[in-house]
């Protein structure tokens, strides 16, 4: 059987038994570090300056001309690790835009679940069109399951629009710009 060692608790000496050295140790820590610069922020009246390519809410953005970029060709839904985007495909009405109704479809609906969503940017990275990004919208709540759901009205309400650059609709146009027009 092995043999039980005790340890003799050493007594406290005068001062520690003031509390004192202790007392004193902390106040040095508080008030050096009140001269220090603050590190955080008095959120959410302050807020953080959000990096370049941050990963935030994933968007749905319209071109320059206000034209859904979203073919529904639906890679994004496909790719999506917990499977939180759900798109049904539709046709682009022919009478507004009768130049792109027989070559391309646009999302009936498009609907992404915040609740399951990881952030993890592949949906972006997937889109052949640059039609969905992560934008720096960081903070999203909601009272139910259900608000947290962004509808495809909410997804291009939160994303805006976002400059072109590869001139799908405007291939002459951006070729007139560059002086390359023939
Ligand atoms: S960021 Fe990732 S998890 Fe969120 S919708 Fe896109 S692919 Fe899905
Ligand atoms: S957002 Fe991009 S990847 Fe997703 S369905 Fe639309 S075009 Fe396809």
């Amino acid at each position: 059987m092995a043999k039980t060692k005790v340890l003799e608790r050493k007594p406290l000496s005068f001062a520690e038994k003031t509390f004192l050295p202790q007392i004193v140790t902390g106040l040095k820590t508080t008030f050096s570090s009140m001269l220090q610069k603050g590190v955080t922020l008095q959120y959410p009246e302050e807020r953080p300056t959000i990096p370049d390519n941050y990963r935030g809410v994933p968007t749905l953005v319209k071109d320059p001309n206000g034209r859904e970029k979203c073919v529904s060709c639906q890679l994004c839904e496909f790719v999506c690790p917990p499977k939180a985007i759900r798109i049904t495909p539709g046709a682009i009405d022919a009478e507004a835009e009768p130049e792109r109704a027989h070559v391309e479809k646009a999302p009936q609906e498009f609907d992404i679940n915040m609740l399951r969503c990881i952030y993890c940017g592949l949906c972006q990275e997937v889109c052949p069109e640059e039609a969905i990004f992560l934008q720096d919208i960081f903070s999203l709540s909601g009272y139910s399951r259900e608000e947290m759901i962004n509808n495809k009205q909410k997804l291009y309400e939160l994303g805006g629009t976002l400059p072109d650059k590869h001139f799908k609709w405007d291939k002459k146009k951006a070729a007139e710009a560059t002086g390359n027009a023939h």
